[in-house]
């Protein structure tokens, strides 16, 4: 049987109910029977492997079935073909019945319903044809015969063991209602001997086989649940190895990254590139005089604010140090990154977070850098980071809550020309 493919959108793959699942499969579940859940599901995915299996296999089992009664039917002496010609054919056509409705695609969900009492019409004309044979030897191939069928229904049509068993002994009644009224008598050993000794075998056979198909069903299920809880724990690992903890901001090393990967782009695509560095003002008094808990509260409104200052695909806020916040901006001249600027010094301004100790404003402020370059092979990324960090060092010493922004001079001669720089 194929693993259930079941996918992430099945609700049986949630790695919530893995261990509900071990329990089943160490249960043993003897009575084939899981909990509803699961149940439902199980029954889709079994009912799928006997369609596909069918799919494989009728064609063969027809023919099989074709040639069998050709050959029985040469052999036979007239006078013992009686019945067998339309027996035969009409176990025949039960069985091409089954073949052609399960190639309907509509109707495959109710596989079940119409499997079993077609196979139980099957079964019970090769039942009676065998019981109307007269002569022994004749007659003993015909009950092989009839054994062989009755095996090959519990094993072959993959059909579930308590609905095999339903309707091959239904099969069994009605094999013994028309005898009763046909010839009136019956004899209960050869009954026993083939009828009753064949159910037993093929229910073991059916038991076995739906029991090994639930335990690779719910392995198939576990097997599932682990690769999504890989997949889970590999997404939940690069988060981790990507972000600051406290701001959930991109950390310094993701931050580089990105950055080299932007550069490159734009110096491929001749656009521009900008970096804004920002640092708090008087951070290390904020932090001595409300609190550190209350500092880390102040990083986090500021690190949302500058969230909504890189919202364009490519732009990239991420935490540079303690209290210093890097973005990154791909495709902004040095003209749109001074307003940028501007409207980040203002946003924060905005915020209103009260700070006492600093000498430049009674709320927090920051100090800001910005940087903008064409990038060229000759020079590494790096350097824009340098550059605006000297203009944050500038804001700083200017009597911060201020910004100052500089484009790289390498790089300001046009893009064309900046490929034949050493
Ligand atoms: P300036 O205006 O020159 O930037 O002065 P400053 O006080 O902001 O700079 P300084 O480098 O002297 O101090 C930075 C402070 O930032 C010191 C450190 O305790 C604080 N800090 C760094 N990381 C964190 C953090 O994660 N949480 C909190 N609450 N404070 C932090
Ligand atoms: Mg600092
Ligand atoms: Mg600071």
């Amino acid at each position: 049987m194929p693993l259930p493919n079941t996918g992430t959108s099945s609700p049986v793959t949630d790695p919530a109910l893995k261990s509900e699942i071990t329990d089943i499969l160490m249960s043993g579940f003897y009575f084939l029977i899981f909990p509803r859940f699961i149940e439902t599901f199980f029954r889709k995915t079994y009912r799928q492997t006997a369609l596909n299996n069918l799919k494989i296999n009728s064609v063969y089992i027809v023919l099989t079935y074709a040639l069998l009664g050709a050959l029985v039917f040469l052999q036979l002496p007239y006078e013992e073909l009686g019945a067998f010609p339309l027996c035969y054919a009409l176990g025949g056509i039960c069985l091409g019945l089954i073949a052609i409705l399960s190639s309907i695609k509509s109707i495959h969900h109710l596989y079940h319903w119409y499997t079993g009492p077609i196979a139980m019409v099957g079964l019970v004309t090769l039942l009676h044809v065998s019981s109307t044979v007269t002569n022994p030897e004749i007659k003993l191939a015909a009950y092989a015969g009839s054994i062989y069928a009755i095996i090959t229904l519990y094993s072959m049509l993959k059909m579930r063991f308590f609905v095999v068993t339903f309707w091959s002994h239904f099969a069994g009644l009605i094999h013994l209602f028309i005898l009763r009224f046909t010839t009136n008598e019956i004899s209960f050993i050869s009954f026993q001997a083939y009828f009753v000794t064949a159910n037993l075998i093929g229910m073991g056979i059916a038991y076995i086989i739906e029991h090994r198909e639930r335990a690779m069903f719910l392995q198939g299920l576990l097997l599932d649940i682990d690769k999504i809880e890989q997949k889970q724990l590999y997404g939940d690992l690069e988060k981790l190895s990507r972000e600051d903890s406290l701001t959930c901001l991109a950390n310094r090393r993701y931050f580089d990254e990105r950055l080299e990967q932007e550069w490159n782009r734009c110096r491929r695509e001749k656009r521009p590139l900008s970096v804004i560095l920002l640092d708090v003002d008087f951070f290390k008094q904020f932090n001595d005089f409300y609190g550190h808990q209350a500092g880390d509260h102040c990083l986090m409104n500021l690190a949302k604010a500058l969230q909504q200052e890189a919202s364009r695909p490519g732009e990239l806020v991420g935490r540079y140090g303690g209290e210093e916040f890097i973005i990154l901006y791909p495709n902004i001249d040095e003209e749109q990154i001074q307003t940028t600027l501007q409207r980040i010094l203002e946003r924060v301004h905005d915020l209103n977070i009260e700070h006492q100790t600093s000498t430049v404003n009674t709320m927090v402020t920051i100090s800001l850098g910005a940087a903008t370059a064409y990038p060229v092979r000759s020079i590494p990324s790096e350097r824009i980071v340098t550059s605006a960090d000297k203009m944050l060092y500038k804001s700083k010493n200017e009597g911060r809550d201020q910004w100052h922004s500089t484009q790289l001079s390498h790089c300001e001669a046009q893009p064309s020309q900046l490929e034949i720089l050493p």
